[in-house]
Protein backbone atom coordinates (compact mmCIF):
# COMPACT_ATOMS: atom_id res chain seq x y z
CA UNK A 1 0.00 0.00 0.00
CA UNK A 2 1.33 3.18 -0.73
CA UNK A 3 0.09 7.07 -1.19
CA UNK A 4 -3.34 8.35 1.34
CA UNK A 5 -3.95 5.63 4.09
CA UNK A 6 -7.45 3.62 2.90
CA UNK A 7 -10.34 4.62 5.04
CA UNK A 8 -10.28 1.09 6.74
CA UNK A 9 -6.82 1.71 8.07
CA UNK A 10 -8.01 4.76 9.71
CA UNK A 11 -10.66 3.02 11.50
CA UNK A 12 -8.54 0.53 12.73
CA UNK A 13 -6.20 3.48 14.24
CA UNK A 14 -9.67 5.13 15.88
CA UNK A 15 -10.39 1.89 17.28
CA UNK A 16 -7.17 1.32 18.72
CA UNK A 17 -7.19 4.34 20.32
CA UNK A 18 -10.31 3.80 22.03
CA UNK A 19 -10.25 0.09 23.12
CA UNK A 20 -10.66 0.01 26.74
CA UNK A 21 -8.91 -3.17 26.42
CA UNK A 22 -5.70 -1.96 24.78
CA UNK A 23 -3.16 -1.95 27.90
CA UNK A 24 -3.38 -5.78 27.87
CA UNK A 25 -1.86 -6.71 24.83
CA UNK A 26 1.46 -5.47 26.64
CA UNK A 27 0.55 -8.40 28.92
CA UNK A 28 1.17 -10.98 26.42
CA UNK A 29 4.32 -12.18 24.39
CA UNK A 30 3.47 -11.44 20.82
CA UNK A 31 5.15 -14.68 18.97
CA UNK A 32 7.58 -13.90 16.16
CA UNK A 33 6.20 -15.05 12.72
CA UNK A 34 5.69 -18.42 11.54
CA UNK A 35 8.77 -20.44 10.08
CA UNK A 36 7.31 -23.78 11.13
CA UNK A 37 8.35 -25.42 7.62
CA UNK A 38 11.52 -23.61 7.70
CA UNK A 39 10.99 -20.56 5.44
CA UNK A 40 12.61 -17.46 6.02
CA UNK A 41 10.26 -15.02 6.07
CA UNK A 42 11.71 -12.24 3.85
CA UNK A 43 9.89 -9.27 2.19
CA UNK A 44 7.42 -9.39 5.27
CA UNK A 45 6.72 -5.97 7.49
CA UNK A 46 5.92 -8.64 10.03
CA UNK A 47 9.31 -9.58 11.01
CA UNK A 48 9.55 -9.17 14.32
CA UNK A 49 5.74 -10.05 15.37
CA UNK A 50 3.47 -12.23 13.87
CA UNK A 51 -0.12 -11.46 13.57
CA UNK A 52 -1.45 -14.13 15.81
CA UNK A 53 -4.80 -14.89 15.11
CA UNK A 54 -4.87 -18.82 16.46
CA UNK A 55 -6.08 -18.06 20.60
CA UNK A 56 -9.26 -20.13 19.84
CA UNK A 57 -6.44 -23.52 19.48
CA UNK A 58 -3.42 -21.77 21.58
CA UNK A 59 -3.61 -18.63 23.72
CA UNK A 60 -0.57 -17.06 23.91
CA UNK A 61 1.75 -16.91 27.01
CA UNK A 62 1.19 -13.65 29.58
CA UNK A 63 4.46 -12.30 30.54
CA UNK A 64 3.49 -12.81 34.58
CA UNK A 65 2.96 -16.19 34.20
CA UNK A 66 7.04 -16.51 33.90
CA UNK A 67 8.04 -15.39 36.73
CA UNK A 68 5.15 -17.59 38.99
CA UNK A 69 6.97 -20.57 36.99
CA UNK A 70 9.88 -19.67 38.59
CA UNK A 71 8.61 -18.88 42.02
CA UNK A 72 6.97 -22.40 42.33
CA UNK A 73 10.39 -23.58 40.77
CA UNK A 74 12.44 -21.59 43.91
CA UNK A 75 9.89 -22.98 46.35
CA UNK A 76 10.48 -26.79 45.98
CA UNK A 77 14.11 -26.38 44.85
CA UNK A 78 14.38 -24.51 48.57
CA UNK A 79 11.75 -26.20 50.45
CA UNK A 80 11.18 -29.60 49.25
CA UNK A 81 7.97 -30.95 50.98
CA UNK A 82 7.49 -27.72 52.81
CA UNK A 83 6.01 -26.21 50.01
CA UNK A 84 2.75 -27.93 50.58
CA UNK A 85 2.42 -25.68 53.68
CA UNK A 86 5.33 -22.92 54.39
CA UNK A 87 4.63 -21.16 51.00
CA UNK A 88 6.66 -17.78 50.79
CA UNK A 89 4.06 -16.51 48.24
CA UNK A 90 1.14 -17.57 50.15
CA UNK A 91 0.19 -20.44 47.78
CA UNK A 92 1.11 -23.58 49.91
CA UNK A 93 0.33 -26.34 47.85
CA UNK A 94 -1.81 -27.89 49.48
CA UNK A 95 -4.63 -25.86 48.41
CA UNK A 96 -3.33 -24.59 44.69
CA UNK A 97 -6.28 -24.31 43.65
CA UNK A 98 -7.41 -21.86 45.92
CA UNK A 99 -5.21 -18.88 43.81
CA UNK A 100 -7.57 -19.80 40.33
CA UNK A 101 -10.81 -20.96 41.74
CA UNK A 102 -12.63 -17.45 42.43
CA UNK A 103 -11.33 -16.02 38.73
CA UNK A 104 -12.64 -19.13 37.49
CA UNK A 105 -15.82 -19.25 38.81
CA UNK A 106 -16.53 -15.65 38.13
CA UNK A 107 -15.42 -16.42 34.03
CA UNK A 108 -18.22 -19.37 33.82
CA UNK A 109 -20.69 -17.65 36.10
CA UNK A 110 -20.85 -20.13 38.91
CA UNK A 111 -20.15 -20.24 42.91
CA UNK A 112 -16.93 -21.10 43.93
CA UNK A 113 -18.36 -23.88 45.34
CA UNK A 114 -19.51 -25.39 41.36
CA UNK A 115 -15.81 -25.27 40.11
CA UNK A 116 -12.53 -27.05 40.68
CA UNK A 117 -9.75 -26.38 38.44
CA UNK A 118 -8.50 -30.04 37.22
CA UNK A 119 -6.93 -32.52 35.20
CA UNK A 120 -7.20 -32.32 31.02
CA UNK A 121 -10.63 -31.82 29.21
CA UNK A 122 -11.35 -35.39 27.75
CA UNK A 123 -10.56 -37.28 31.26
CA UNK A 124 -12.61 -34.85 32.41
CA UNK A 125 -15.55 -35.59 29.65
CA UNK A 126 -15.35 -38.93 31.09
CA UNK A 127 -15.20 -38.71 34.68
CA UNK A 128 -18.45 -36.59 34.65
CA UNK A 129 -20.32 -38.24 32.15
CA UNK A 130 -19.31 -41.76 34.35
CA UNK A 131 -21.20 -39.67 37.14
CA UNK A 132 -23.94 -38.43 34.97
CA UNK A 133 -24.88 -40.92 32.36
CA UNK A 134 -26.42 -43.93 33.52
CA UNK A 135 -28.01 -44.84 31.16
CA UNK A 136 -31.58 -47.18 31.85
CA UNK A 137 -33.62 -49.48 29.86
CA UNK A 138 -36.09 -46.50 29.04
CA UNK A 139 -33.82 -44.08 29.49
CA UNK A 140 -30.40 -44.39 27.55
CA UNK A 141 -30.05 -41.97 24.55
CA UNK A 142 -27.68 -39.19 23.99
CA UNK A 143 -27.90 -36.18 21.88
CA UNK A 144 -24.50 -34.87 20.64
CA UNK A 145 -24.01 -32.60 17.54
CA UNK A 146 -22.94 -34.69 14.02
CA UNK A 147 -19.80 -32.75 13.83
CA UNK A 148 -18.52 -32.81 17.59
CA UNK A 149 -14.95 -32.70 17.88
CA UNK A 150 -13.32 -35.92 17.48
CA UNK A 151 -12.43 -36.18 21.35
CA UNK A 152 -15.58 -35.58 22.48
CA UNK A 153 -17.16 -38.12 20.15
CA UNK A 154 -15.03 -40.55 21.25
CA UNK A 155 -15.57 -40.04 25.17
CA UNK A 156 -19.13 -40.57 23.89
CA UNK A 157 -19.24 -43.37 22.04
CA UNK A 158 -16.74 -45.50 23.91
CA UNK A 159 -19.04 -44.53 27.43
CA UNK A 160 -21.95 -45.92 25.52
CA UNK A 161 -19.96 -48.88 24.58
CA UNK A 162 -18.88 -49.33 28.33
CA UNK A 163 -22.63 -49.46 29.32
CA UNK A 164 -22.83 -52.00 26.86
CA UNK A 165 -25.47 -50.26 24.58
CA UNK A 166 -25.44 -49.91 20.75
CA UNK A 167 -23.83 -46.36 19.57
CA UNK A 168 -26.00 -46.48 16.56
CA UNK A 169 -29.41 -46.55 18.79
CA UNK A 170 -28.22 -44.28 21.58
CA UNK A 171 -26.00 -41.44 20.16
CA UNK A 172 -28.38 -39.17 18.36
CA UNK A 173 -26.61 -36.56 15.95
CA UNK A 174 -27.90 -33.56 15.29
CA UNK A 175 -27.13 -31.99 11.66
CA UNK A 176 -27.26 -29.22 9.66
CA UNK A 177 -29.92 -28.65 7.27
CA UNK A 178 -28.91 -29.25 3.69
CA UNK A 179 -26.79 -26.62 2.92
CA UNK A 180 -26.26 -25.28 5.86
CA UNK A 181 -23.15 -25.31 8.09
CA UNK A 182 -24.47 -24.51 11.86
CA UNK A 183 -27.63 -26.56 13.53
CA UNK A 184 -30.53 -24.32 14.21
CA UNK A 185 -31.77 -23.66 17.47
CA UNK A 186 -35.64 -24.89 17.14
CA UNK A 187 -34.07 -28.30 15.12
CA UNK A 188 -31.81 -28.99 18.17
CA UNK A 189 -35.61 -28.53 20.65
CA UNK A 190 -37.41 -30.18 17.90
CA UNK A 191 -35.11 -33.49 18.53
CA UNK A 192 -35.31 -33.36 22.29
CA UNK A 193 -38.70 -32.96 22.27
CA UNK A 194 -39.09 -36.55 19.49
CA UNK A 195 -37.01 -38.07 21.40
CA UNK A 196 -38.05 -37.47 24.96
CA UNK A 197 -38.43 -39.63 27.79
CA UNK A 198 -35.92 -41.90 26.11
CA UNK A 199 -32.90 -39.45 26.57
CA UNK A 200 -30.89 -39.40 29.10
CA UNK A 201 -28.45 -36.67 28.46
CA UNK A 202 -27.81 -33.56 26.19
CA UNK A 203 -24.16 -32.81 25.35
CA UNK A 204 -22.92 -30.07 23.22
CA UNK A 205 -20.64 -27.46 22.70
CA UNK A 206 -21.11 -23.84 24.16
CA UNK A 207 -18.96 -22.65 20.71
CA UNK A 208 -18.64 -25.14 17.95
CA UNK A 209 -15.07 -25.37 16.99
CA UNK A 210 -15.34 -25.53 13.83
CA UNK A 211 -17.91 -23.25 12.44
CA UNK A 212 -17.38 -20.70 15.59
CA UNK A 213 -21.54 -20.96 16.15
CA UNK A 214 -22.19 -19.97 19.49
CA UNK A 215 -24.96 -22.31 20.93
CA UNK A 216 -28.27 -20.71 23.08
CA UNK A 217 -27.18 -23.08 25.92
CA UNK A 218 -29.72 -21.42 28.30
CA UNK A 219 -32.76 -21.78 25.88
CA UNK A 220 -31.11 -25.69 25.18
CA UNK A 221 -30.75 -26.41 29.49
CA UNK A 222 -34.02 -25.11 30.02
CA UNK A 223 -35.92 -26.82 27.55
CA UNK A 224 -34.11 -30.02 27.85
CA UNK A 225 -34.34 -29.73 31.68
CA UNK A 226 -37.98 -29.36 31.93
CA UNK A 227 -37.88 -33.25 30.12
CA UNK A 228 -35.75 -34.35 32.82
CA UNK A 229 -32.70 -35.01 31.10
CA UNK A 230 -29.61 -34.00 32.54
CA UNK A 231 -27.54 -30.90 30.08
CA UNK A 232 -23.41 -31.05 29.95
CA UNK A 233 -22.00 -28.73 27.87
CA UNK A 234 -18.28 -28.82 26.50
CA UNK A 235 -17.02 -25.07 26.72
CA UNK A 236 -13.66 -25.34 25.28
CA UNK A 237 -14.28 -22.90 23.19
CA UNK A 238 -16.37 -20.80 25.22
CA UNK A 239 -14.83 -19.95 28.06
CA UNK A 240 -12.97 -16.81 28.22
CA UNK A 241 -14.60 -16.03 24.70
CA UNK A 242 -18.06 -15.33 25.50
CA UNK A 243 -20.37 -14.72 28.67
CA UNK A 244 -21.39 -17.82 30.54
CA UNK A 245 -24.15 -17.75 33.23
CA UNK A 246 -23.95 -22.04 34.68
CA UNK A 247 -25.38 -21.53 37.73
CA UNK A 248 -28.44 -19.37 36.52
CA UNK A 249 -28.69 -21.58 33.82
CA UNK A 250 -29.47 -24.24 35.26
CA UNK A 251 -26.34 -26.58 33.51
CA UNK A 252 -26.09 -29.72 34.92
CA UNK A 253 -22.39 -30.09 34.27
CA UNK A 254 -19.63 -28.75 32.04
CA UNK A 255 -15.89 -28.63 31.42
CA UNK A 256 -13.65 -26.92 29.70
CA UNK A 257 -9.71 -27.10 28.86
CA UNK A 258 -8.18 -23.94 29.36
CA UNK A 259 -5.02 -23.60 26.78
CA UNK A 260 -7.41 -21.46 24.38
CA UNK A 261 -9.29 -18.26 25.43
CA UNK A 262 -7.84 -18.70 28.68
CA UNK A 263 -3.87 -18.54 27.93
CA UNK A 264 -2.51 -21.37 30.35
CA UNK A 265 0.04 -22.80 28.15
CA UNK A 266 -0.10 -26.30 25.81
CA UNK A 267 -1.96 -29.13 27.99
CA UNK A 268 -3.12 -26.45 30.83
CA UNK A 269 -5.05 -27.32 33.67
CA UNK A 270 -8.76 -27.65 32.51
CA UNK A 271 -11.68 -26.87 34.64
CA UNK A 272 -15.22 -28.91 35.46
CA UNK A 273 -19.05 -27.39 36.95
CA UNK A 274 -21.12 -29.57 38.93
CA UNK A 275 -24.45 -27.20 39.46
CA UNK A 276 -25.47 -27.39 43.50
CA UNK A 277 -27.92 -29.07 43.18
CA UNK A 278 -25.83 -31.87 41.94
CA UNK A 279 -23.74 -32.14 44.56
CA UNK A 280 -24.84 -35.11 45.51
CA UNK A 281 -24.03 -37.29 42.41
CA UNK A 282 -22.38 -40.32 42.71
CA UNK A 283 -19.30 -40.71 40.76
CA UNK A 284 -15.68 -42.00 40.70
CA UNK A 285 -13.73 -40.96 43.32
CA UNK A 286 -9.89 -40.22 44.72
CA UNK A 287 -8.14 -38.46 47.52
CA UNK A 288 -8.56 -34.92 47.02
CA UNK A 289 -12.25 -34.90 46.04
CA UNK A 290 -12.41 -36.12 50.03
CA UNK A 291 -12.90 -33.51 52.93
CA UNK A 292 -9.96 -31.32 53.57
CA UNK A 293 -9.72 -31.64 57.60
CA UNK A 294 -9.69 -35.42 57.02
CA UNK A 295 -7.80 -36.49 54.10
CA UNK A 296 -4.51 -36.91 55.57
CA UNK A 297 -6.18 -39.58 58.47
CA UNK A 298 -6.15 -42.01 55.74
CA UNK A 299 -9.35 -43.79 56.54
CA UNK A 300 -10.81 -45.84 53.95
CA UNK A 301 -14.31 -43.86 54.20
CA UNK A 302 -15.09 -41.08 51.28
CA UNK A 303 -16.39 -38.00 52.71
CA UNK A 304 -16.78 -35.74 49.29
CA UNK A 305 -16.22 -32.24 49.66
CA UNK A 306 -19.61 -30.30 48.91
CA UNK A 307 -19.96 -28.97 45.21
CA UNK A 308 -17.61 -29.91 42.39
CA UNK A 309 -14.52 -29.70 44.55
CA UNK A 310 -15.71 -33.47 45.70
CA UNK A 311 -14.89 -34.60 41.92
CA UNK A 312 -11.55 -33.93 42.19
CA UNK A 313 -9.27 -37.10 42.13
CA UNK A 314 -5.54 -36.04 42.17
CA UNK A 315 -3.52 -33.46 43.61
CA UNK A 316 -3.63 -31.03 41.23
CA UNK A 317 -0.31 -29.90 39.26
CA UNK A 318 1.18 -26.79 40.94
CA UNK A 319 3.07 -25.57 37.45
CA UNK A 320 -0.37 -26.06 35.55
CA UNK A 321 -2.00 -24.12 37.95
CA UNK A 322 0.02 -21.26 38.31
CA UNK A 323 0.25 -21.16 34.70
CA UNK A 324 -3.40 -20.58 34.73
CA UNK A 325 -3.66 -18.22 37.11
CA UNK A 326 -0.64 -15.78 35.50
CA UNK A 327 -3.66 -15.31 32.62
CA UNK A 328 -6.67 -15.06 35.18
CA UNK A 329 -4.66 -12.08 36.63
CA UNK A 330 -5.00 -10.52 33.62
CA UNK A 331 -8.60 -11.36 33.15
CA UNK A 332 -9.47 -10.13 36.87
CA UNK A 333 -8.07 -6.97 35.35
CA UNK A 334 -11.24 -6.73 33.44
CA UNK A 335 -14.98 -8.24 32.86
CA UNK A 336 -15.75 -10.90 30.65
CA UNK A 337 -18.65 -8.13 29.42
CA UNK A 338 -15.88 -6.00 28.67
CA UNK A 339 -14.02 -8.36 26.88
CA UNK A 340 -17.12 -10.01 25.28
CA UNK A 341 -18.12 -6.25 23.84
CA UNK A 342 -14.91 -5.81 22.32
CA UNK A 343 -14.92 -9.47 20.68
CA UNK A 344 -18.06 -8.49 18.98
CA UNK A 345 -16.89 -5.58 17.88
CA UNK A 346 -13.23 -6.63 17.25
CA UNK A 347 -15.09 -9.56 15.11
CA UNK A 348 -17.29 -7.38 13.01
CA UNK A 349 -14.92 -5.11 12.00
CA UNK A 350 -13.13 -8.24 10.59
CA UNK A 351 -16.03 -9.48 8.82
CA UNK A 352 -17.08 -6.10 7.05
CA UNK A 353 -13.53 -5.76 5.99
CA UNK A 354 -13.69 -9.40 4.58
CA UNK A 355 -17.15 -8.93 2.59
CA UNK A 356 -15.77 -5.20 1.31
CA UNK A 357 -13.13 -6.44 -0.61
CA UNK A 358 -15.24 -8.39 -3.26
CA UNK A 359 -12.77 -9.18 -5.74
CA UNK A 360 -11.33 -11.64 -3.18
CA UNK A 361 -14.55 -12.38 -1.13
CA UNK A 362 -15.81 -14.90 -3.93
CA UNK A 363 -13.24 -17.28 -3.61
CA UNK A 364 -14.70 -18.56 0.07
CA UNK A 365 -17.42 -18.28 2.14
CA UNK A 366 -17.95 -17.42 6.02
CA UNK A 367 -19.69 -20.34 7.51
CA UNK A 368 -19.64 -18.67 11.15
CA UNK A 369 -23.27 -17.10 11.61
CA UNK A 370 -23.63 -13.33 11.03
CA UNK A 371 -25.66 -12.69 14.15
CA UNK A 372 -22.93 -11.74 16.71
CA UNK A 373 -25.25 -13.01 19.62
CA UNK A 374 -24.93 -16.53 17.74
CA UNK A 375 -20.57 -16.29 17.05
CA UNK A 376 -17.91 -15.86 19.54
CA UNK A 377 -13.89 -14.87 18.67
CA UNK A 378 -14.09 -16.41 15.31
CA UNK A 379 -14.56 -16.71 11.40
CA UNK A 380 -14.02 -19.45 9.72
CA UNK A 381 -13.35 -19.52 5.91
CA UNK A 382 -14.40 -22.04 4.06
CA UNK A 383 -12.51 -21.95 -0.10
CA UNK A 384 -13.37 -22.82 -3.25
CA UNK A 385 -11.82 -24.33 -6.02
CA UNK A 386 -9.08 -26.17 -3.79
CA UNK A 387 -7.15 -23.05 -2.54
CA UNK A 388 -6.98 -23.10 0.75
CA UNK A 389 -3.48 -24.92 1.57
CA UNK A 390 -1.74 -22.26 -1.06
CA UNK A 391 -3.74 -19.29 0.58
CA UNK A 392 -2.71 -20.57 4.07
CA UNK A 393 0.98 -21.12 2.85
CA UNK A 394 1.21 -17.37 1.76
CA UNK A 395 -0.42 -16.15 4.95
CA UNK A 396 2.29 -17.98 7.38
CA UNK A 397 5.19 -16.15 4.45
CA UNK A 398 3.26 -13.47 4.95
CA UNK A 399 3.62 -13.53 8.65
CA UNK A 400 0.30 -14.37 9.71
CA UNK A 401 -0.62 -17.56 12.65
CA UNK A 402 -4.13 -18.61 11.77
CA UNK A 403 -5.34 -22.41 11.78
CA UNK A 404 -6.03 -24.27 9.24
CA UNK A 405 -8.65 -27.35 8.81
CA UNK A 406 -8.59 -29.32 5.97
CA UNK A 407 -9.80 -29.88 3.56
CA UNK A 408 -10.86 -26.02 2.84
CA UNK A 409 -11.17 -24.43 6.14
CA UNK A 410 -9.29 -21.55 7.45
CA UNK A 411 -10.08 -20.18 11.26
CA UNK A 412 -9.13 -16.59 12.16
CA UNK A 413 -9.95 -15.86 15.99
CA UNK A 414 -9.16 -12.26 16.99
CA UNK A 415 -8.85 -12.71 20.89
CA UNK A 416 -9.62 -9.26 22.57
CA UNK A 417 -7.59 -9.75 25.32
CA UNK A 418 -4.18 -9.00 23.27
CA UNK A 419 -5.28 -8.58 19.18
CA UNK A 420 -5.66 -5.08 18.19
CA UNK A 421 -7.73 -3.18 15.50
CA UNK A 422 -4.82 -3.17 13.64
CA UNK A 423 -3.97 -7.08 13.65
CA UNK A 424 -7.34 -7.23 11.97
CA UNK A 425 -6.99 -4.44 9.21
CA UNK A 426 -3.44 -5.92 8.56
CA UNK A 427 -4.50 -9.67 8.07
CA UNK A 428 -7.31 -8.60 5.77
CA UNK A 429 -4.44 -7.10 3.33
CA UNK A 430 -2.51 -9.65 3.66
CA UNK A 431 -5.28 -11.99 2.97
CA UNK A 432 -6.64 -9.87 0.00
CA UNK A 433 -2.97 -10.24 -1.53
CA UNK A 434 -2.68 -14.38 -0.64
CA UNK A 435 -6.51 -15.11 -2.55
CA UNK A 436 -5.47 -12.77 -5.23
CA UNK A 437 -2.16 -14.89 -5.79
CA UNK A 438 -3.37 -17.76 -5.13
CA UNK A 439 -6.33 -17.85 -7.45
CA UNK A 440 -4.00 -16.93 -10.20
CA UNK A 441 -5.81 -13.49 -10.15
CA UNK A 442 -2.50 -11.79 -9.99
CA UNK A 443 0.98 -13.45 -10.38
CA UNK A 444 3.06 -13.78 -7.06
C1 LIG B 1 -9.66 -28.38 22.24
C2 LIG B 1 -10.75 -29.36 22.41
C3 LIG B 1 -10.52 -30.62 22.97
C4 LIG B 1 -9.15 -31.07 23.39
O1 LIG B 1 -9.20 -32.02 24.41
P1 LIG B 1 -8.00 -32.26 25.43
O2 LIG B 1 -8.51 -33.33 26.31
O3 LIG B 1 -7.72 -30.96 26.12
O4 LIG B 1 -6.81 -32.70 24.64
C5 LIG B 1 -11.61 -31.47 23.13
N1 LIG B 1 -12.85 -31.09 22.76
C6 LIG B 1 -13.10 -29.89 22.21
C7 LIG B 1 -14.49 -29.52 21.80
C8 LIG B 1 -12.06 -28.99 22.00
O5 LIG B 1 -12.31 -27.81 21.43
Amino acid sequence: MSGATPPAAQSATEFDAHDQLRHLRDEFHIPKPPNSQGLQITGSDLQQQAIYLCGNSLGLQPKGTRALLWEELDVWADRGVYGHHLHPNSRPWIEIDECVSEEMAKIVGAYRSEIAVMGTLTSNLHFLMAAFYRPTDLRYKIIVEDKAFPSDYYAIESQVLWHGLDSSDAIISISPRPGQYTLDTDDILKVIEEHGSSVAMVLLPGVQYYTGQLFEMEKITKYAKKHDIIVGWDLAHAVGNVELSLHDWQVDFAVWCSYKYLNSGPGGIAGIFVHESRSDQGRLTGWWGHDRASRFKMENNFVAIPGAGGFQHSNPSVLATVCLLGSLKVFAQTTMKVIREKSIHLTGYLEELLLADEETAKFYEIITPKNPSERGAQLSLLFKDGIMDTVFRKLELAGIIADKRDPDVIRIAPAPLYNSYEDVFKFSQKLREAVLEASGAVKP
